[in-house]
């Protein structure tokens, strides 16, 4: 079995996301540390995270997935970027310690025209900044589509920031079904080689999370546009292949589909039926 869930507003504070997810029959999911697009954060309530917490014990869910801003890119040209990047990254890190043992998964960035090699350094020294070997919390990288100047679009490039990371322990991967397969891996005639490759490349003990998205695009498009899971170019019978492999146990799912609120619960329920 896996955990399974999707990304929820914090509109209403982290309980009501806890309460949410259990209507919906789910048991994880994901929410925006701050505004996805503007970069505020939104102010927390202790009492009300107390309440999530105790929620997601008493109710057994997984680890958590949280997101961090779109604006946030550790590795841009742009040195005020960079500078609001790690004081962005840092922030978030603080307040996931009141969510304690959970995951906050994040884009690595895009270097603008700096270079892959000089990015991806400047992603780890970032991180080496922030990790403290007291954190609870696991920090993740996206697998991206490679878009633009993306960084984390190879199996390669992840491997290449975490090897820099002092605290090992600290950091891991979350695999993004339509960002992977975009990027060129192809998951659906192929997801045993592709698990493969990022075992020898990674380990697939750093793999945490999964966003299960399909795709509106073929394998290789690196587009980066999620479709309703089984109206993509993935399609159902391989997403369906994914969350039943045996590496799979236990790893929460975040939907990240095109989806209003009852297009999430069904595909939860989607899921859920797989393992029955
Ligand atoms: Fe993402
Ligand atoms: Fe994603
Ligand atoms: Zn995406």
């Amino acid at each position: 079995m896996i955990y399974i869930g999707c990304h929820l507003s914090v509109t209403n504070g982290y309980e009501a996301m806890g309460r949410t997810m259990l209507s919906f029959g789910g048991s994880t999911f994901a929410w925006f540390t701050r505004n996805p697009r503007g970069g505020k954060t939104k102010s927390i309530i202790p009492e009300d995270v107390e309440k999530l917490n105790v929620l997601i014990k008493e109710k057994d869910f997984g680890p958590l997935v949280a997101h961090g801003s779109y604006t946030m890119n550790l590795c841009s040209a742009k040195e005020e970027t960079r500078r609001n990047g790690l004081e962005m990254l840092k922030q978030d890190l603080e307040r996931m310690e009141l969510v304690p043992h959970n995951y906050y998964n994040f884009h690595p960035g895009s270097h603008t025209g700096l270079g892959t090699e000089k990015g991806i350094e400047l992603i780890a020294d970032s991180l080496n900044a922030v990790l403290k070997p007291e954190m609870t919390t696991t920090v993740l990288l996206e697998t991206m589509a490679g878009k633009g100047s993306e960084i984390g679009s190879s199996f390669e490039e992840l491997q290449q920031i975490m090897e820099r990371i002092t605290y090992k322990d600290k950091i891991g991967v979350c695999f993004d079904t339509c960002h992977t397969w975009d990027s060129g891996y192809d998951i659906v005639s192929g997801l045993d080689e592709v698990l493969t490759r990022f075992d020898k490349i990674i380990g697939l003990e750093r793999l945490k999370a999964v966003h299960f998205n399909d795709s509106k695009n073929e394998c290789g498009s690196h587009k980066d546009r999620h479709e309703k899971l089984g109206q993509g170019k993935i399609g159902l019978e391989a997403l369906q292949r994914i969350a039943m492999h045996p590496i799979m146990e236990n790893i929460p799912f975040i939907l990240e589909t095109p989806n209003d609120d009852e297009g999430y619960m069904a595909e939860i329920h989607t899921v859920i039926s797989w393992f029955r």
